[in-house]
This record gives C-alpha cells, sequence and structure tokens, in this order.
C-alpha cells in the first residue's frame, strides 16, 4: 500500500528526519489559512499517489496566502494521470542549493535491503540510472546489524556532499533505515532530499510503499489507507476479506482457494470462455461473505453468468448456499448461476439450490461447460 507524500513525510518526521513546515488541506480557504499561519512563501502540492506531479502542474509556489488559496483551487480541481486531486499539500518553500535521491527497498537479487543514493536527485531515478549509472551509489544493508556509520559516511562522500552537512545526513539516513524497517516498508524514498542554502538537510518530497502482508503487525497503517483511490468494489472486497481482481471477461467466478480459483479460470477459458474476474473467498467462507462475493461480481455489468465452484473442506457446502440464495433473493438478479459444490455438506447445498431453480452441476468440467454455454447460447462468446 502506497501512502501520500504528506503521510510519509509526517512519518519521516517521526524518524527525526527534518521536513518542512505545513499542512494538508482539503479546501483552497483551509490552504490560504495554512498559507497565513505560516506567515511565508509556500509551496502548494497535489496529494495523489503518482509520481511527476510537478511536470503535470500539481505544484505550485505562491508568494502570498491569496495566490495559494487561487492554487490550491486551481490544483483541487484537477486530475492527475487519471487520479482526482482531493487534498493538498501546503509547505514553506525552501530555497534549495543541491537535490539528492534517496532511497531504500530491497533487493531481489541479494535479498537484502539496499539504500540507494544519488547527487542527480528531484528528476526521475530510472532517468538517471539509465543516462548516469556512475551517479548512483548503492549500499546493502543487514537487518540485523542496521545502517552503519561508515555507510552513511560512505554515501555522503560517494553522492559529493560538503563535509559540513555530513552528521545531518548520516542521522537522516539512519532515520529513514528505521522508518523502512520498522514499518514493514518496501520502498522508503525521499527525492529530492534537498541541501538548503544553509547546509541543512530538509526532506521535500515522500514517497513510502508498506508490504500488504505485513499490515496485520501495523494497525496505524490501514487507518492510512486512501480509500479515494480504491474502485468501490476494492474497497467492498477488502472489507470482507476477499482477495478480488476485476478481469476483462463475462463469467464471474466464486471460488474458495486461490489454487481452485486459478484452475477455475483455466477450465473456463478452456471451454473458449473468458473470467471476468479472479475471487478467492478464502476457507470457511460464511454466508454473508458469499453473499458479499455475489453482489461484487454482479455489479460488474461485463458479467452475463456467474461460476460458483466451492470445495468444501472447513468451508461448509450448505452454509454457501444459505449465503448464495441470501444474495440472490436480496438482489433479484436476473444474471444466471451455475453451482458446482462438492465435499462438505455438498448434498444439503445442492438440494438448497435445485430448489431455488439454480443450475447445478456435479463435476468442474459439468460446471464450466454450463457456463460457457450461457455465454455462448447469448452470442456473447
Ligand atoms: P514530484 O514531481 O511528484 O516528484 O514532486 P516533488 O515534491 O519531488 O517536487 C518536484 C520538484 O519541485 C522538486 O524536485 C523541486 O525542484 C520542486 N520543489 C518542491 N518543493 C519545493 C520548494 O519548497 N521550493 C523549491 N524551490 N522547489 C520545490
Ligand atoms: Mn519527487
Amino acid at each position: 500500500m502506497r501512502i501520500h507524500e504528506y503521510q510519509s513525510k509526517m512519518m519521516f518526521s517521526r524518524y527525526g528526519i527534518p521536513i518542512p513546515n505545513g499542512r494538508v488541506a482539503s479546501t483552497a480557504s483551509e490552504a490560504r489559512q495554512i498559507a497565513e499561519e505560516l506567515g511565508v512563501r509556500v509551496v502548494v502540492k497535489a496529494q495523489v499517489l503518482v509520481g511527476g506531479r510537478g511536470k503535470a502542474g500539481g505544484i505550485r509556489l505562491a508568494k502570498t496566502p491569496k495566490e495559494a488559496e487561487e492554487l490550491a483551487s486551481t490544483i483541487l480541481g484537477m486530475d492527475i494521470k487519471g487520479l482526482p486531486v482531493r487534498k493538498v499539500l501546503v509547505d514553506e518553500a525552501i530555497s534549495i542549493n543541491k537535490e539528492i535521491f534517496l532511497s531504500i527497498t530491497n533487493d531481489r537479487d541479494t535479498c537484502q535491503p539496499v539504500m540507494i543514493a544519488s547527487e542527480a536527485g528531484g528528476i526521475d531515478i530510472e532517468e538517471v540510472a539509465s543516462r548516469m549509472p556512475d551517479k548512483i551509489i548503492k549500499v546493502y544493508i543487514d537487518p540485523l546489524l542496521g545502517l552503519h556509520d561508515y555507510q552513511a559516511r560512505d554515501i555522503a562522500a560517494g553522492i559529493d556532499l560538503p563535509h559540513v552537512s555530513w552528521k545531518s545526513f548520516s542521522s537522516v539516513a539512519r532515520g529513514l533505515w528505521r522508518a523502512f524497517w520498522e514499518n514493514d516498508a518496501t520502498l522508503a524514498e525521499i527525492n529530492p532530499l534537498v541541501v538548503t542554502q544553509d547546509h541543512k538537510l530538509v526532506a521535500l518530497d515522500g514517497k513510502v510503499i508498506f508490504d500488504d502482508n505485513a499490515m496485520f503487525r501495523h494497525p496505524d497503517q490501514v487507518e492510512m489507507r486512501d480509500q479515494d483511490v480504491d474502485t468501490p468494489s476494492e474497497t467492498s472486497a477488502r472489507k470482507y476479506g476477499l482477495s478480488y481482481v476485476k478481469l476483462e471477461g463475462q463469467i464471474g467466478c466464486i471460488v474458495n482457494g486461490a489454487g481452485l480459483a486459478m484452475a477455475t479460470m483455466d477450465i473456463i477459458k478452456l471451454f473458449g470462455g473468458e473470467p471476468a474476474n479472479f475471487l478467492d473467498i478464502g476457507g470457511g467462507a460464511s454466508a454473508d461473505k458469499v453473499a458479499a462475493a455475489f453482489r461484487l461480481v454482479a455489479a460488474d455489468a461485463n458479467v452475463k453468468v456467474v461460476l460458483i465452484n466451492i470445495f468444501g473442506g472447513i468451508t461448509r457446502c450448505d452454509e454457501v448456499a444459505h449465503g448464495l440464495l441470501l444474495a440472490l433473493s436480496e438482489l433479484k438478479s436476473p444474471i444466471p448461476v451455475v453451482v458446482r459444490l462438492a465435499g462438505t455438506n455438498s448434498d444439503e447445498g445442492l438440494r438448497l439450490l435445485a430448489d431455488a431453480h439454480i443450475i447445478t452441476a456435479e463435476t468442474f468440467v459439468e460446471a464450466a461447460q454450463k457456463a460457457t454455454a450461457v455465454v455462448v447460447k447469448r452470442g456473447e462468446g
């Protein structure tokens, strides 16, 4: 999960990394108020989860609070690379002497965290890497030992940082390491880390990505999620603990277990159909989870038929059937449903469904054939 610049910088600040004074605003008048409080020239920055905001006009300098209000009003109405701007960060403007790139990520080749730095900061680091590879310094970090002072000094020397700034650089580098490590991040990046006219270091931009698989250890991260960037279906899937990926086909799939979900997509293709989604409802799926899954799939306008393929182990097939009947009675959906239930309480489940005139199937192959037949019959195959 990626968080916004303002959230990243607030986190950096807790690890002793200097950031500009400033606050986030959702309205233009709030932006004006923040600029008034700061009492200096400010930058107004679009908070969207994409890079290159500067080039897209999402970062503007304001000399007066009135100008900050006007710029905020423009930026808050913008779309940057398809994402609407809902918040702006109003920061005191900093006079820049030098822009540095400083980042930590996991290196897959060495299976270690790596700190990457460059004196060519501010711009696209991929561009630096391809045009001036010698301008990139890498230092590998042993997570048990952390970042050593000598490593931070090596980087400072490598990026030609004036000696007066080495000590503060060490402190920023160590702070970034701790922020990365203690929060189970997969990326913690400052671009640019600027050297000011008076040799101070300030993190002007921040980008942090957390490892979704470690989020259960960090309740504070869950609260940082920006609901605005997720589609309603993704938000709903997360709420019910469903793994859902939307695809382009017409056969909606509701399956328990990731492996079975993949196999279901394969077999749909085998019989000439296209899956509309990947959806794993997980083990021990309760009736309300199944109902939520059905609502999710049925909300996709492309879906012409829903294939439900459940192998009951911990999951009870009668419970799945109840969930489905619940969803169907609630939605009154005209979408045909093909169900294959096997395993725990499958007989009871199938009987419940047959009574409700739902297409049932004994085997996996039969289910896939029946589902693809619906699409083909409608001339959509
Ligand atoms: P990005 O384009 O999304 O990466 O946004 P950044 O926050 O990195 O800003 C892009 C560029 O705008 C920076 O590299 C700086 O050159 C410039 N910039 C951002 N904040 C300030 C500031 O406070 N003062 C000055 N002079 N330039 C700034
Ligand atoms: Mn940047």
